[in-house]
């Protein structure tokens, strides 16, 4: 996934400095000497700016004791001119093209540093070079430790996904507009890409249009089916907002039904099954119940309706800076639920060979139960027909 660099103007310099202290204590706690950050996601999180990453080294260094630091190349370091990360006092080191990136980075570790532990968008070429610079050295992800400060939203970041997810609803409002038979997935992608962009996100990051059997997979795109008259369309629809916060919304909607090729009786029950089992799972979400927890309430009310092989998915992703983070609502997953953890709710039935449905809403948990990012009515929704619901 390609990383642009959102506006992070809304986090004030405190938070940062905050966010960095509070990692430097977690590496302390996940037994790591020093935490390693590649650009992406993380490094935004931490210093509020970030680049794309490639072949040459860009690295935050955050030790468990000790100031943090950050080495760029040198033909980059004009650009991190006014960001946070200079704002904030960071000292930035630079390497030039020619000399070895990992000796600078070893300059830059505790002398006594072991235990290197990196981020999970750390390239593999960066890690194994940076331990190996290191003798008798350890690599380890770091990715939990970060997961337990990121998946915590402050009120500034349940504030930027409450914007995203008012802005992608309004996508969803219009499905109508574009969603017809006769039309392609790729004609109604291409439509719904540019409205994500009108309505406010920075850009598209993914539009799943998945008609009739395409449905039927989750992860399907968008293809040059021409949707027919009666298919089912599961909608799935998402990016960052100029914030770098995510949407992440899904529909479905049922085309132009007509005499010949009614609504079936089979796809209202699978459409009510799942709309019974997304409101179990919302309903669920309180402070103090784990993660897994979630999952069961939704997958209850798909196995008991008799549809549970059909539902292969985890019901749930957390969501902030990336769209799929910790926590996981997925089984096996005991994390304890608290107030600003933000993710979807999302179980699907998926009939192979027929159709798909699928109800996502990006949930925070409040102080006392769900509060939903999401408000684009979950019912049937009817489009491309006279008196269509829309
Ligand atoms: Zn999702
Ligand atoms: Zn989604």
């Amino acid at each position: 996934m390609s990383f642009a660099s959102p506006d992070s103007s809304d986090v004030t310099l405190p938070a940062f400095a905050d966010r960095l202290a509070r990692l430097a204590e977690q590496a302390g706690v996940s037994g790591a000497d020093v935490i390693l950050i590649a650009p992406g996601p993380d490094l935004e999180y931490f210093i509020g700016h970030s680049v794309a990453s490639h072949e040459r080294l860009t690295c935050l260094v955050v030790p468990a004791a000790g100031e943090p630091a950050l080495l760029v190349p040198t033909l980059e370091r004009l650009g991190w001119a006014g960001t946070p990360a200079e704002s904030l006092g960071l000292p930035i080191t630079t390497w030039t093209d020619g000399e070895d990136p990992y000796l600078a980075l070893a300059g830059l570790l505790p002398s006594d540093a072991r235990v290197l532990s990196v981020d999970y968008h750390m390239p593999a070429v960066h890690a194994l070079n940076a331990q190996a610079i290191v003798p008798g050295s350890e690599l380890t992800l770091a990715g939990e430790a970060i997961a337990e400060l990121r998946m915590r939203k402050g009120t500034d970041e349940v504030e930027a996904l409450a914007a995203a997810g008012a802005a992608i609803d309004r996508v969803q409002r219009r499905i109508g507009e574009w969603l017809k038979a006769g039309r392609t997935e790729n004609d109604v992608a291409a439509d719904i890409a540019a409205a994500i962009v009108a309505e406010g996100h920075a850009r598209p990051d993914f539009v799943i249009v998945g008609s009739g059997p395409n449905g039927a997979s989750p992860h399907h795109e968008a293809s040059d089916r021409v949707i027919e008259p009666g298919d089912v369309v599961v909608i799935d629809i998402g990016g960052p907002m100029p914030s770098g916060y995510f949407s992440d919304c899904t529909r479905t909607y049922v085309v132009a039904p007509t005499a010949d090729e009614p609504i079936g009786a089979k796809v209202q029950e699978v459409y009510d099954v799942v709309r019974r089992a997304q409101a179990a799972g919302v309903a669920a979400v309180r402070p103090g119940v784990t993660a897994e927890s979630i999952d069961a309430a939704s997958r209850t009310v798909i196995d008991q309706a008799g549809y549970g092989e059909y539902f292969i998915t985890r019901t749930g992703h957390g969501i902030g800076l990336e769209v799929h983070e910790h926590p996981y609502m997925v089984a096996g997953n005991t994390t304890v639920l608290e107030p600003g953890m933000a993710f979807s709710v999302e179980p699907g039935i998926y009939l192979p060979g027929a159709f798909g449905v699928r109800i996502e809403d990006i949930v925070v948990v409040g102080t006392d139960g769900p509060v939903l990012m999401n408000t684009a009515p979950t019912i049937l929704t009817i489009v491309g027909a006279d008196g269509a619901r829309v």
